[in-house]
């Protein structure tokens, strides 16, 4: 299969903005594209060349290997392109005019090849691209532009352009996950009606290139029998939110497991043999930080192969307390990870089990799962199961609550143990649902929302980025819809961060998935989470979440509380959850006895 076609295919993607028409044109593309190199295929359009999890090296390479590399594919001075980049602000337009430039075959036979421009491989690409992602140390930098520049020497403009922004990160088709689980199903089932196969697989196994490659040659039957794999995440399950002990109770049909709800790093644990691989909520592969928990876990939970889902918590190292999940954050310096290791110990609280000896435990009720995970774990002062109780009365829950907040925990997590308890694999549902502390504020709980755009300040913080429009998710779209303005809660070191930030992900048009009628003064590609937390949720006009004929819904003086770099926006609060805030909240009011306001 021609690279060529991929590029002109992005380029015709790249122009549309309604998701309906990007799913039909991806489902158009991967009915082109040869099932052997479909997983590729979707790495690509990713702007990846493989998923996160598996750890592998991204292509390192920045705008100034890129530039040099772009002078000496088209026989530039560095300057040149310098310049043309300063005035054009795209490399990739600046590649695809300096290509166009380069006249004839014979131009292209200093490459040192008889290849016709547009002859180009799409496994021929992707295997250059792996070459300069793993090539590493001494005279890795030369090596990278030169395959780089040998690569776009062979390319035809349209494929150099998209190329470059490959290679830049800056490949914005606006393509999320949803959409390619839309068009898998469309191309390989023969309808979106067969999205949920496609998806519950994903779900399952959260690699979508895959899933793409599976469906593709051995069809969606097998799909339907997919189970975890270790070694291959399975996306979280999530839980719903109540403030209200009865509700929760009522939820649950009278009777719950209520666990202590950790406040630290959600850890899934993979184990196969003797390698232990640790996933963070994200997705990530954080092994290296918890090598000290992949350890506890190897000497701790027998099993040759098992999928096992807990919390890792800082603990003092004295006394063996809980300590804020704050802490964590020194596992993350990538030099001297022992000592972090030494310095900041931890422990482990599981609670769930989807995998075990080559079993698929997520069809399993809860009470089942947590049976074998109980059997399977041999607790010590480091690993232990999650403190729970059976709960069959509201005040048995609210005493626990109380318990588990006055030894550090931030509240309780009340689960279902009924025959259709099963991990629910990548959905919020009502099987789990988090009782939290409450917060000093009108809302119950904080939201996490995506940056979508950014407004210059005025005045002391003039000509710095200072306040963010905010956008909630929707699922059901796959759109971001804002709902908000943050302007205060950062500390300076935060604000100076935030200039950075903004400045890599700022864009000249607003990004296909964002629905917005406010027009910021630069709009940002919904990458980055913040959690926030407001005084209520109101209707207003300004925003388009949850929108009807009265207006959209609106968070009353938000603020920014920290960044979630642990989630992704498709993990930020949906616009229904904030329905169901704004309904809860409309109940307390009615509720309040009339003279309470007097
Ligand atoms: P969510 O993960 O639901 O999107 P969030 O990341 O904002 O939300 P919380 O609202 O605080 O986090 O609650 C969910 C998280 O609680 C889980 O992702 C998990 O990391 C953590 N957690 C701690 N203890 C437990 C437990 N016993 N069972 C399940 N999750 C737990």
């Amino acid at each position: 299969m021609k690279f060529k076609l991929i590029a002109e295919y992005f380029d015709r993607l790249e122009k549309i903005s309604s998701r309906i028409q990007l799913t039909s044109l991806l489902s158009d593309l991967f009915k082109n594209t040869d099932r052997e190199v479909i997983d590729k295929v979707v790495y690509l359009i990713q702007g990846r060349l493989w998923p996160d999890f598996t750890g592998m090296p991204e292509i390192g390479m920045g705008e100034k290997f890129l530039i040099k590399a772009v002078a000496m594919a088209y026989g530039n001075k560095e300057e040149e392109v310098e310049k043309l980049y300063k005035s054009v602000g795209d490399l990739g337009e600046v590649a695809y005019s300096l290509r166009s430039k380069v006249k004839g075959v014979s131009i292209l036979s200093f490459v040192g090849g008889s290849q016709e421009a547009g002859e180009l491989e799409v496994t021929e690409v992707y295997n250059e691209l792996v070459k300069i992602a793993t090539s590493t140390g001494e005279g890795s930098r030369d090596i990278k532009i030169r395959i780089f520049a040998g690569l776009i020497k062979k390319a035809t403009p349209i494929e150099a352009k998209y190329l470059v922004r490959f290679v830049e990160g800056r490949l914005r088709l606006g393509i999320g996950d949803a959409t390619v689980l839309d068009a898998l199903a469309i191309t390989y089932g023969g309808s979106a009606d067969y999205r949920p196969i496609v998806e519950r697989a994903y779900n399952l196994r959260a690699d979508l290139g895959d899933i793409a490659r599976i469906i593709a040659t051995e069809g969606i039957e097998k799909l339907k029998n997919i189970s975890p794999t270790p070694g291959i995440p399975i996306r979280p399950m999530l839980a719903e939110r109540l403030p209200d002990p009865e509700e929760i109770m009522e939820k649950m049909n009278g009777k719950a497991l209520v666990d202590y709800k950790y406040d630290g790093e959600r850890a899934q644990i993979h184990k196969s043999g003797d390698k232990v691989t640790i996933f963070s909520r994200r997705m990530e592969n954080i092994t290296d930080q918890y090598i000290d928990v992949t350890e506890y876990v190897k000497q701790s939970v027998k099993g040759d192969n098992f999928i096992v889902e807990g919390e890792i918590v800082p603990v003092d190292p004295e006394s063996g307390e809980m300590r804020p999940f704050q802490e964590l954050m020194h596992r993350r310096r990538k030099n001297n990870i022992a000592e972090a290791i030494k310095e900041y110990p931890v422990n482990l609280f599981l609670f769930d089990l989807m995998l075990f000896n080559g079993e698929d435990y997520t069809t399993k009720p809860l009470p089942e799962r947590r049976a074998k995970l109980e059997e399977a774990l041999t607790s010590n002062d480091k690993i232990y199961i999650a403190s729970h109780i059976i709960a069959d009365n509201v005040d048995k829950l609210k005493n626990y609550f109380y318990q588990a907040i006055s030894e550090g925990a931030e509240g309780v997590m009340v689960k279902s143990i009924g025959p259709d308890s099963i991990y629910q694999a990548g959905s919020r549902g009502w099987l789990w649902i988090k009782l939290k502390r409450d917060y000093q504020s009108e809302m119950a709980d904080t939201v996490d929302l995506v940056v979508v755009g950014a407004f210059y300040g005025k005045g002391k913080r003039g000509g710095k980025f200072s306040s963010l429009l905010m956008a909630a998710y929707n699922p059901e779209k796959d759109v971001f819809e804002t709902v908000c303005k943050v302007a205060s809660g950062f500390s300076d070191q935060e604000l100076d961060e935030l200039q950075r930030k903004i400045n890599e992900l700022r864009r000249e048009q607003k990004h296909p998935r964002v629905v917005s009628d406010m027009i910021p003064d630069v709009w940002v590609s919904p990458t980055l989470v913040a959690e926030v937390i407001g005084a209520e949720i109101t209707i207003s006009p300004l925003h388009t979440c949850c929108r009807n004929e009265k207006g959209g819904l609106s968070i009353r003086f938000p603020r920014f509380i920290r960044w979630r770099d642990d989630k992704s926006p498709e993990d930020a609060t949906t616009n229904q959850e904030i329905m169901e805030m704004y309904s809860k909240q409309l109940k307390k009011i009615e509720e309040k006895p009339v003279d309470e306001n007097i």
